[in-house]
C-alpha cells in the first residue's frame, strides 16, 4: 500500500460540488481508499481570466501503480466534463497526482512530485491540513515551503460552507 496525494480543483459549474463529488469518486477507485480530505480552499485563478477555483487535496491508500492512477484521475475528470480548450483556461475538474510515497517519477506522462507543487499555496496549505509534518522526496519539509509561500489569494472557506 502507497500513500498518495491528489490535488483537486474546479472553477466551472458548480465548483463546489465538483470537488465533493471528486473526492467521493477517489473513493471509489479499484484498490484505493479514501484516508482523509482536507479544508476546502478558494483561489485566485492563474492565467487568462476566469472564475475562482476551488482548490482541496485527498489523501489515498492505493495499490494502483503511478500511471494506473494517473489514468483513474484523466478517467475521472472525463465524467466531469472536462473539455481542455485552453492551457490554464478553466475547468470543471482537475485532479493532479502531487505525491506518490515518496517516490521521484519522471515519465513523458507522468512527473511526480507535481511541478507546481512546492510553490503553489492553493496546494501546499491544504497538503498542510493533512499532514503538517510532511517531507518532500528532495528532503525539504512542507513547513519550510510554507514560510515562503503567502497564504495570499487564498481564502479558505468558513465551516458552514466546508463538507459535512
Ligand atoms: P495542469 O494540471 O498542469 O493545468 P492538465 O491537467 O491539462 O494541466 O495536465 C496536462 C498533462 O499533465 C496530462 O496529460 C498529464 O499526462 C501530465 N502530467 C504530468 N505529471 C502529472 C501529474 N503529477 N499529475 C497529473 N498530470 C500530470
Ligand atoms: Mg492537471
Amino acid at each position: 500500500m502507497v500513500v498518495a496525494y491528489i490535488g483537486l480543483g474546479s472553477n466551472l459549474e458548480d465548483p463546489l460540488d465538483q470537488v465533493q463529488r471528486a473526492f467521493d469518486e477517489l473513493d471509489s477507485l479499484a484498490s484505493t481508499r479514501l484516508l482523509k480530505r482536507s479544508s476546502l480552499y478558494q483561489s485566485r485563478a492563474i492565467g487568462p481570466e476566469q472564475p475562482d477555483y476551488i482548490n482541496a487535496v485527498a489523501q489515498l491508500e492505493t495499490n494502483l501503480a503511478p500511471l494506473e492512477l494517473l489514468d483513474a484521475l484523466q478517467t475521472i475528470e472525463q465524467t466531469h466534463r472536462r473539455v481542455r480548450l485552453q492551457h490554464w483556461g478553466p475547468r470543471t475538474l482537475d485532479l493532479d497526482l502531487l505525491l506518490y510515497n515518496n517516490e521521484t517519477i519522471q515519465h513523458p506522462r507522468l512527473s511526480v512530485p507535481h511541478p507546481y507543487l512546492t510553490q503553489r499555496g492553493f496546494v501546499l496549505y491544504p497538503l498542510a491540513d493533512l499532514d503538517p509534518n510532511l517531507h518532500f522526496p528532495d528532503g525539504k519539509s512542507l513547513q519550510a515551503l510554507l514560510k515562503q509561500c503567502p497564504f495570499e489569494g487564498l481564502v479558505r472557506l468558513p465551516e458552514n460552507r466546508q463538507p459535512a
